[in-house]
């Protein structure tokens, strides 16, 4: 038996959570079974199923969990209906959520937004604009810029005006550390980089060009292109097919990756990895689909659960360094689709190949292709 061991925390939290978690922790199983690692996973209350448990949105021994483990698997938290009824401070998606962001550094977002050919109709575009399938990765930088700068405040002026501030800070380091996460992701892919910014604007987008031009050097195999974010807001509808990596910061990232998460049709088919350093510099991850909890279809057996077992290939490759397990989970997912097998949010019925399954056969059927 080999020594490969591997410690994750999986914190379903609420609504689809929890069903699409169990989905994901039956594939994580199955890889475990072929490849020969081991896994040690502890389940852990968070969200509202933390404050109804353990009084907390992030009870501490879910974060001592956390600390203890070496990457953690997140369902999704919130839940409209309830959110109003406490502080905003001790909601589900700031209490936890955003100080799982803060404990473990989590700077970088990568986004894979992909969609085969099978699922073109779920997609906003036209096929022709489809091309071969689109398949883009979208890094994100999470921790800087204008959601974080100061000031930021909101000020009564002398004549009576209100005046809101925020302000967008970039510092050489952090574009350096963003980008350099962009340009291997982009070695292992394509090999191209499109830095998206608003040089023509923005100091911080001089800046973050000059940045990224220099750290290109490193990255002579990945070709660069610059692009400003209102051009590349375009692009995504006009000529999707044309990015393989795209690097943004903070605003312009969140923008324009739910922009192109729309591409892909559904949220239930939306992994994401968000990746960190902790203070005693230890590589960490979070992995969780780009969803949130889906009150509407809770507990019907209607969720994807493929966002969230993708999430787990991602964990695998940028935590565990177990590509083949990360590929074949991908493949898995692959071959469940091009059997036909669709939960209703990526159901098509003029399409004669495919049948409408529940978030449990999708993952059975994920599970058994992963083994096969
Ligand atoms: P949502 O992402 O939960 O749902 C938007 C739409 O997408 C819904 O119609 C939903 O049914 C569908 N959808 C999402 N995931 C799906 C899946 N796996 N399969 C099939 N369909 C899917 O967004 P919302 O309705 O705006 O938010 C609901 C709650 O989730 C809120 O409380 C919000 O704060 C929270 N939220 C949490 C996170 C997080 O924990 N990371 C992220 C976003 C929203």
């Amino acid at each position: 038996m080999s020594n490969r061991k591997y410690k994750i925390a999986a914190l379903a939290g609420d609504g689809i959570g929890p069903e699409v978690v169990r989905e994901a922790m039956k594939v994580l199983r199955a890889t475990e079974n072929k490849f020969d690692f081991q896994l040690e996973i502890t389940e852990a209350p968070v969200g509202w199923a933390g404050i109804d448990e353990l009084g907390k949105a992030l009870p501490d021994d879910t974060l001592k969990l956390c600390r203890s483990s070496d990457s953690i698997l997140f369902g999704s938290v919130g839940l409209p209906e309830r959110d109003p009824t406490i502080p905003k401070e001790e909601r589900p998606e700031r209490a936890a959520l955003l100080a799982l962001r803060k404990e473990f550094g989590l700077f970088a977002n990568l986004r894979p937004v992909k969609l085969p050919k099978e699922l073109s109709h779920a997609c906003p575009l036209k096929a022709e604009r489809q091309g071969e399938g689109i398949d883009m990765l979208v890094v994100r930088e999470l921790t800087g810029g204008m959601y974080f700068g100061q000031p930021k405040t909101t000020e009564t002026l002398d004549n009576g005006e209100i005046q809101a501030i925020d302000t967008m800070i970039y510092s050489s380091s952090e574009i350096e550390r963003i980008a350099h996460v962009a340009f291997k992701s982009a070695q292992l892919r394509r090999k191209h980089l499109t830095s998206i910014d608003k040089a023509n604007v923005l100091e911080n987008g001089v800046l973050w060009r000059e940045v990224v031009s220099k750290v290109s050097a490193d990255y002579p195999e990945v070709t660069v292109e610059h692009m400003f974010v209102d051009n590349a807001a375009m692009q995504l509808l006009l000529k999707p097919t044309q990015f393989d990596v795209v690097l943004c910061e903070n605003m312009f990232g969140d923008i324009l990756s739910d922009e192109a998460a729309a591409l892909a049709g559904s949220l239930g088919m939306l992994p994401s990895a968000s990746l960190g350093v902790t203070s005693d510099e230890k590589t960490f991850g979070f992995y969780e689909p780009a969803g949130g909890t889906a009150p509407d279809i809770a507990g019907k057996d209607l969720a994807n659960p493929i966002a969230q077992i993708l999430s787990t290939a991602m964990m695998l490759r940028h935590s565990f360094g177990e590509n083949e397990a990360a590929d074949t989970i991908e493949k898995a997912v692959v071959f469940a689709i091009t059997q036909g097998l669709r939960t209703g949010d990526i159901y098509n019925s003029d399409d004669p190949n495919a049948h409408q399954v529940g978030t449990t056969a999708m993952g059975d059927a994920i599970a058994e292709a992963v083994v096969a």
